[in-house]
């Protein structure tokens, strides 16, 4: 039986890792659980999960979720901020924790988490594009497992089961090339809010949603693999493939090509990091090739999603910039949420905030100087967009 600590239990990731323990209550157990502000769902869970421990990122909402669940005994210990976020990671109870929380907001829970001794399930893909040169020292100082949860990275991890160190020669990523893959570029300078959620395959949440449309998704993912396994730049591809069959592949050295398949269905690879390295039966639908029909390829294109290359870019580059790449996506895809700027801005302030990053010429990447290269780019992202604005 598995302890598990829940970090943003109410959104796409949390709700269905919540599916996965109903379904699974002889394997997995919630300790803890994290959310923002969705006071009625978390309530709801509270009733269902029974943690020990409940924090609330929003301290305003605390006399609503007290009153939801007044008539719960044993009450769980509520709290609530940050700090109370953070708590929820180190959970005592605790072996593995999940990290469903949208946004560099992850990365000091992550940190948490790890320095308490607990494997880490990692959604939050932001922490380690943000945070990586601290977090990978400390994932190995205390000896705990980073297990993939991405999609892509959780395929890939499965593919490098057996593979020998040094066998590995090229990582392919696969993308679906999000919800303007089949828009001519010129229309791109006029789509909505509205066009950008409608995401072809997936169905999560709308930070990771507008990622997708913007392909900058991808390119966060292009960072990720290259923390998690290790593999250099020139070694990480992309594909589009749009069907979302084949979640993503490994080169071998002696050219042969390893794949997982799977329906899009985000449970897959939550349960394989809740449960690696068991594989647990599921009455999930199986996979039917004949289904599925014909599975499609192509390049990405580089011109009408620049994100992709300025990830590259970032990744490259390293110390904080990926953090810089990453805070400013995060600022700008805000602002097009609340129709404050335009689609093609999006990739447009990045560059410039990216631009402006490497010219003061910062080396180091401590977590303190992530933490202000993260805040710096929110506020060059903020005043530049004002004058986008103005224009
Ligand atoms: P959602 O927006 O659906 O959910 C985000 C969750 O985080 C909500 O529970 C939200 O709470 C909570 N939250 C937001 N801010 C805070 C905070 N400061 N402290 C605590 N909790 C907070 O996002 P997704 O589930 O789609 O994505 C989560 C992460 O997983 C992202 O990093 C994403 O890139 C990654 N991911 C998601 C996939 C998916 O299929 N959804 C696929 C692969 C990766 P509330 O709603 O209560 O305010």
């Amino acid at each position: 039986m598995k302890a598990i600590s829940l970090l943003g239990s109410t959104g796409s990731i949390g709700t269905q890792t919540l599916d996965i323990v109903s379904q699974h209550p002889d394997q997995f157990r919630i300790v803890a659980l994290a959310a923002g502000r969705n006071i009625e769902l978390l309530a709801q869970q509270i009733r269902q999960f029974r943690p020990s421990l409940v924090a609330i990122a929003d301290p305003d909402s605390l006399p609503e979720l007290q009153e939801a669940i007044a008539d719960v005994t044993p009450q769980p210990a509520l709290l609530v901020g940050q700090e109370g976020v953070i708590e929820v990671a180190r959970c005592p109870e605790a072996d593995v924790v999940v990290t469903g929380i949208v946004g560099c907001a992850g990365l000091l829970p992550t940190i948490a988490a790890i320095k308490a001794g607990k494997d880490i399930a990692l959604a939050n893909k932001e922490t380690l594009i943000a945070g990586g040169p601290v977090v990978l020292p400390l994932v190995q100082q205390y000896g705990v497992k980073l297990l993939p949860a991405d999609s892509e990275h959780s395929a890939i991890f499965q593919c490098l089961q057996g593979v020998p160190d040094g066998g590995l020669r090229r990582i392919l990523l696969t993308a679906s090339g999000g919800a303007f893959r089949d828009f001519p570029v010129e229309q791109l300078a006029h789509v909505t809010v509205a066009d950008a959620l409608k995401h072809p395959n997936w169905s999560m949440g709308r930070k990771i949603t507008i990622d997708s449309a913007t392909l900058m998704n991808k390119g966060l993912e292009v960072i990720e693999a290259h923390y998690l396994f290790g593999a250099d730049y020139d070694q990480i591809d992309i594909v589009i493939h749009p069907q979302s069959i084949i979640h993503s592949l490994i080169e071998l050295q002696d050219t042969s090509v390893l794949a997982q398949l799977g329906w899009p269905d985000m449970r897959l690879p939550l349960l394989y990091a809740l449960s690696y390295p068991e594989r647990i039966y599921t009455d999930w639908r199986v996979l039917d090739l004949v289904k599925c029909g014909d599975l499609t390829f192509r390049e990405p294109d580089h011109q009408k999603y620049p994100c992709m290359q300025l990830a590259y870019a970032a990744g490259r580059a390293g110390g904080c910039l990926p953090a810089v790449l990453n805070a400013a996506n995060e600022q700008a895809v805000a602002l097009f949420l609340e129709e404050q700027i335009r689609f093609l801005d999006i990739p447009r302030l990045i560059e410039q905030t990216c631009d402006r990053y490497q010219s003061q010429n910062r080396s180091t990447s401590t977590l303190d100087d992530i933490l202000a290269a993260d805040q710096w780019a929110r506020q060059e992202v903020l005043s530049t967009s004002q004058t986008l604005a103005t224009v």
